[in-house]
Order: C-alpha cells, then sequence, then structure tokens
C-alpha cells in the first residue's frame, strides 16, 4: 500500500510504493530478494533527522525500527554489536549497565543508530571521529539479498561501508568501538568572537569537547533555545560549549556549579523543528579563516543569515565518504529559515566555504557537484567502484544521489 514519508523538520516528503518492518534479519532478507524480483528501489529510513532527501525512494522502505537492543559486548576490546534500527538514546543506559559508554555523541540522541553511521554523524573534538568511523564492523544485506560481514579483515569494504548513505545495502547489526564509561563536567561560557578566535586552536587542544555557537543577531540564540547570562546580549557574541571527563569521585558543589553528570545525559540538546541545516567541514588549519570570512558574510546578511553559526571539530579518519578522510576538520554549520528564501543565502555559503575546500553532511543540505565529490573526496571513485560491484542495477540510488554515485 502507498505511503507518505516526510522526515523531523518537514523539508522532505514523497510517497512510496510500500512500507516494510521486518522483525529480524530474515525478514530484511526476504524483502531484499522480493524488491530485487520486483526491480523495486529500496532505501531504508530511520528516524528522518536528515535534511537532505537521502531516504527518498519511489519503491519500498524497509524500516527497521524492530532490530533493536544490545546483541552483544566484548569487554576486552571495549565493542558493542547493536541491532541498526537501535535509537542512539537507548543505549546509553545498557551499555553504562555494562560498563561501557559511547565515545562521543552529537547534539542529539534521536537518531538510530545506523542513521547517524551512515551519513557521518558527529559530536565535537579531534580526539574522536564521528560514529561511523566508530564503527568497526556490521552485516550488510546487499541487492542480491545475500548478507555479508563487513569488518577489519575486509578494511576496503569497511572504509567504503562507515559512510555509505544506505547505498552500499541495508546494515543490519553494527559493531561500535566504545569506551570505559565516563562522566562529563558541562561548562558553558559566553565571550566576544574575537576572544574566542584569538585562543581557538590552543581550546581545541586543551579541551575533550570544545564547539561554539556565534550569534549574528539579538534574536539568534532563543531559535536555538540557548540561554545566555541575564540580561546579556547575544549581537556578536559566543555561546561557548565545553565538557571535560571528570576522574574520580564527584563532589555536591561540582553538581551544583557545573552539571556533571554520565556522558549519554550530558551531550544532547533540544531543538525545534524550526530550521533548515546546512553543515560543511574545512581543514581546521583553515577553519578559523574560514569562520572570520563567513561572520563577516552573515552579518552582511541579515536577516536571512539570521540563525547562529556552529562550529565544532572533528578528528581525521579512513572512511572514503568521511568528510574527515586524513583531514582534522572544522565544521561549520548555519541554518535557513523554514518559509524564507534561504536559498541564494545558503549558496553563497557554499561559495565561500567552497574556496575552503569544503566537503558536506550527507545529512544537510548542500550543493556538492559531481566534480566537486571528485576534487574533494580521494576516495570518491574507489566508493563508487565498490558500489556499483554490491549494487550494479542501482537498486539503492534515488535522484539525488545517483547524480554523484551512480
Ligand atoms: C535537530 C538535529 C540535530 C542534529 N545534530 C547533529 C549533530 O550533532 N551532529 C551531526 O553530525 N549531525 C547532526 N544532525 C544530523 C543527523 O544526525 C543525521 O542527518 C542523521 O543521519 C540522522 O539520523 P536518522 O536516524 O534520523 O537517519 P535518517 O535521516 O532517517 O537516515 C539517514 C541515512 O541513513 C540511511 N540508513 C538508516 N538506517 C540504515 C540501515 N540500517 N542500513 C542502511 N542505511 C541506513 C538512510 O537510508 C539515510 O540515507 C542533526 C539533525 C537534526 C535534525
Amino acid at each position: 500500500m502507498a505511503v507518505t514519508w516526510t522526515n523531523w523538520v518537514g523539508n522532505q516528503s514523497f510517497e512510496a510504493e510500500e512500507i516494510v518492518k521486518p522483525a529480524d534479519e530474515a525478514g530484511a532478507v526476504a524483502a531484499v530478494k522480493r524488491a530485487a524480483v520486483a526491480g523495486q528501489h529500496v532505501r531504508v529510513p530511520a528516524t528522518g533527522h536528515s535534511f537532505t532527501p537521502i531516504v527518498q525512494t519511489d519503491g519500498m522502505l524497509l524500516d527497521l525500527e524492530q532490530l533493536k537492543g544490545i546483541r552483544s559486548v566484548d569487554l576486552a576490546k571495549q565493542r558493542a554489536v547493536v541491532g541498526a534500527g537501535t535509537p542512539i538514546s537507548e543505549l546509553g543506559e545498557p551499555l553504562w549497565d555494562r560498563g561501557l559508554a559511547l565515545r562521543n555523541q552529537g547534539d542529539i540522541d534521536s537518531q538510530r543508530i545506523a542513521g547517524a553511521i551512515g551519513t557521518g554523524t558527529h559530536g565535537s573534538g579531534t580526539q574522536f571521529g564521528s560514529f561511523s568511523a566508530s564503527m568497526t564492523a556490521c552485516r550488510l544485506i546487499t541487492a542480491s539479498g545475500d548478507v555479508i560481514e563487513v569488518s577489519e579483515s575486509t578494511p576496503e569494504l569497511l572504509a567504503a561501508a562507515q559512510v555509505s548513505v544506505g547505498m552500499l545495502g541495508v546494515m543490519t547489526d553494527v559493531e561500535l568501538q566504545v569506551k570505559e564509561k565516563y562522566r562529563l563536567q558541562e561548562n558553558f561560557g559566553y565571550e566576544s568572537f574575537e576572544d574566542v578566535m584569538s585562543t581557538f586552536y590552543d581550546r581545541v587542544a586543551r579541551h575533550r569537547n570544545f564547539g561554539l555557537f556565534w550569534f549574528p543577531s539579538e534574536e539568534s540564540a532563543a531559535l536555538y533555545n540557548i540561554e545566555l547570562p541575564d540580561g546579556a546580549s547575544a549581537f556578536d557574541m559566543c555561546n561557548v560549549k565545553v565538557f571535560e571527563e571528570v576522574t574520580g569521585e564527584v563532589s555536591d558543589s561540582d553538581v551544583i556549579n557545573h552539571r556533571v553528570d554520565r556522558s549519554y545525559r550530558i551531550y544532547p540538546m533540544v531543538y525545534d523543528p524550526n530550521f533548515h541545516e546546512l553543515e560543511y567541514f574545512v581543514p581546521l588549519k583553515k577553519g578559523v579563516d574560514a569562520i572570520r570570512e563567513l561572520r563577516e558574510y552573515m552579518l552582511k546578511s541579515l536577516p536571512i543569515s539570521i540563525f547562529p553559526m556552529e562550529v565544532r571539530t572533528v578528528g581525521a579518519d579512513n572512511a572514503y565518504l568521511s568528510s574527515q578522510y586524513q583531514t582534522d576538520t572544522m565544521v561549520i554549520s548555519v541554518s535557513g529559515m523554514p518559509g524564507t528564501e534561504y536559498w541564494d543565502y545558503l549558496r553563497d555559503v557554499d561559495a565561500l566555504l567552497g574556496k575552503y575546500d569544503a566537503r558536506v553532511h550527507w545529512g544537510k543540505l548542500h550543493f556538492l557537484t559531481k566534480d566537486q565529490l571528485l576534487a574533494r573526496y580521494p576516495m570518491a571513485e574507489a566508493f563508487i567502484k565498490i558500489r556499483r560491484e554490491l549494487d550494479p542495477t542501482g537498486m539503492f540510488l534515488n535522484d539525488h544521489l545517483r547524480q554523484l554515485f551512480a
């Protein structure tokens, strides 16, 4: 039966022929085999927290919401195998109960783990890669309906699968590198742009997780529910966010003065679905120059550029389509207001950051062309070759992905 699917923020909506919700991997295999016989396209939806049309299909939506939970843990290697449909928010407590935790997390924890892995979802901190870099193995149903084991003993396949936006097939289980459980202390600062920029790289080196929101106007902070000190102005100021790992006992005063809690309770923020986000990654060394230039441009472009600029960092990895492929990166994101004509503004941001060889977040708005893909992602051709071998008919492609990866 035809079904209409809409993403979380409401900027992507389409009609698929059917939605299938298998109870287990065998059910998912059967669905892929049936689609292969029918010549149907297949895409896996997760929680729809991507802004790009990367779930879209005219065929079958294969929803893995029932494939969730922790399958096994290896305490010696600090690894956990989890169902691909597990929400990140359902990993924190069961991992903690086993003495483990995710190494790093992003601004929200609503995504399913395979959705986050598929797009290179990340937190902040150059000592950490993205969720994709934490994936050490997975079980993948390919277009033929075969299940293949991807692992460190298949390094090229693993590097292709880690950031694959659902194009290599359907992941059913994923193995994650985790770490010993830890608590975080959260600290917020309120500082001028210049003060933060003049010490930016030092702060990146000193802190576990360092990130900031810069506000181009007085109204900007409220758009992301960010609280400032009483009576403080947001205009041209930064909200600086630092998380440090707490070792040893936590005293009551720590908890009162600075929020201290289990790591998975500290990371997530609360966002309203009021923004359409673009996020680009530039080599860390060029980052401060890039955001200085972007700040000038945003101040000139008001009011269309009213949303905060968020700045984070992510450490280098080896995944073929990763924005951090062999490069530490600065992550820069800006947003357009739904219902306004923000496309010219975002296109200008694309051109401005393009001068810094920006790579893109696959789940956030971008304008990447095939030529830019090949120029900025050294392993893009290697990815495309593996994709064609695993899916010669393009079962897992859609219009948006075909332009770049056919
Ligand atoms: C409010 C908000 C905050 C965000 N914060 C961050 C952040 O801090 N850091 C960051 O990097 N990003 C962030 N994002 C972006 C978000 O993390 C990514 O877009 C992520 O991919 C969304 O996960 P999802 O579970 O909703 O997946 P979806 O958007 O539903 O799917 C993402 C992709 O994964 C594929 N997929 C899902 N499951 C499977 C599977 N089992 N097998 C194969 N393919 C699969 C889908 O087909 C699709 O291509 C944020 C987005 C929002 C809306």
